[in-house]
């Protein structure tokens, strides 16, 4: 018998360099992980370069990967797949922008380029919807409040460029800046243009709006600017569905990795009480996998705390997470018909605070694998498991093969 269902559980920025702390182990490797060592005993494991040897993946890039979009066709910038991660549906061809909401002071200065960590930006975002007018560039637009400060801005319409600078200033005490074309072409001039009047009619609703006179009254700082940045024009992703034969889910915090499965066809599921830290509804998201299983073929969750913890720099807290993840992975044990792929999705090292080349370790557990003798999961363990050293392009195709979906190549 083999399995029908693949899940990928991947953890985000899991794997790490030696630290001098854990008496030069890695977090993982220092970490009480019974159910991760038992996957990997009874499973076969490698190490992963989830996009290619010596390139740092952002995790944008390395979902797309790992889901068998290679990202130097289908990566188009960031702004796209923020949108998509905040319910705007991109059509090929429309622009994307990742925004905050901050604070300019009245001298025109940026004073807080999180507004205070706002957040229930709703009423304010429906109000930029509704006041804001694109028409005479010809260009329709969505505006979407995403979780706390940040929100998202669709552009639709003919001639627009995707290579405009941003008008973030990327530190406080200085003026906001003016969006430019990158290239000098037509369309991003077009598109600047664009965003530059969206900015200065959404700086005027914003300036006089009751919930920011609130917020100056309760001595809290206004949200009276729109900074945007990240700007794509969205791509033409071939269906999952289509691709693969089977339908699937999403299951993240993280509005990127949501907005990714919702690029490529996956269905997103809501888990209340998911914070994309380390402090977020694990047990949540696990049971949100089992019920997606029962009605879909093909379910990612992304869990997000680990490489918070990496780029923090906290060996322990990155240690006890992993702990904590472990605990929560129990219920995937007795799952039936379906093959478990476990890894993550880059290196995120506590040494350098920032996502790393070095590859991942990935195990594979299920009906049908080849077990191999490594006992633990971890970076140097699973190195000297079966599947050696693969690509993120390569999951996919062998986690269909596993279940019987993979075409045969040749007669
Ligand atoms: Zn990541
Ligand atoms: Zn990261």
């Amino acid at each position: 018998m083999t399995a029908h269902k693949i899940l990928f559980v991947i953890i985000d920025g899991l794997s790490d360099r030696p630290c001098p702390e854990l008496g030069g182990l890695t977090p993982l490797e220092a970490a009480k992980k019974p159910v991760l060592d038992r996957l990997a005993t009874e499973g076969i494991c490698g190490i992963m370069d989830t996009i290619a040897p010596g390139i740092r993946p952002g995790s944008d890039t390395a979902h797309l990967a790992l889901l068998g979009y290679d990202p130097h066709t289908y990566y188009t910038g960031r702004g796209p797949l923020e949108c998509e991660g905040s319910g705007i549906h991109m059509d090929a061809g429309m622009i994307g922008f990742r925004c905050n909401y901050a604070t300019v002071s009245p001298a025109g200065l940026i004073v807080d380029r999180r507004a205070g960590r706002i957040h229930d930006t709703a009423a304010l975002s429906k109000v930029i919807q509704e006041g804001v007018d694109l028409s005479r560039f010809g260009v329709e637009f969505t505006f979407r409040s995403g979780a706390g400060h940040r929100a998202a801005l669709a552009l639709k319409g003919e001639g627009l460029g995707h290579c405009v600078s941003s008008n973030d200033p990327k530190k406080d005490g200085v003026p906001p800046l003016t969006v430019n074309a990158v290239r000098q072409t037509e369309e991003d001039k077009k598109t600047a243009a664009v965003c530059n009047e969206f900015v200065r009619q959404s700086t005027a609703i914003l300036a006089n709006h009751p919930a920011n006179q609130k917020r100056s009254a309760d001595g809290l700082v206004p949200a009276n600017i729109v900074l945007m940045r990240g700007a794509g024009e969205m791509g033409q992703y071939e269906p999952f569905s289509q691709k693969y034969g089977i339908n699937g889910s999403v299951i993240a915090a993280a509005s990127l990795i949501t907005g990714i499965g919702r690029a490529v066809g996956l269905t997103p599921v809501p888990v209340p009480g998911i914070t994309g830290s380390q402090d977020s509804n694990i047990d949540g998201k696990i049971r949100a996998v089992i019920d997606e299983l029962k009605t879909k073929d093909f379910v990612l969750v992304n869990i997000k705390g680990a490489d918070e913890a990496g780029h923090d720099g906290h060996v322990a807290e990155k240690k006890a997470f992993i702990e904590r993840v472990d605990t929560a992975l129990v219920p995937l044990i007795p799952l039936k018909d379906c093959l478990l792929v476990v890894c993550a999705d880059h290196s995120t090292p506590c040494s350098i605070k920032d996502h790393s080349a070095d590859p991942v370790p990935v195990v594979i557990w299920g009906e049908g694998v080849r077990v191999d003798n490594v006992t633990h999961f971890d970076e140097r363990a699973c190195a000297m498991g079966g599947l050696n050293r693969i690509t993120g392009a390569a999951l996919m195709p062998m986690a269909l093969d596993l279940i019987n979906k993979a075409h045969k190549y040749g007669a």
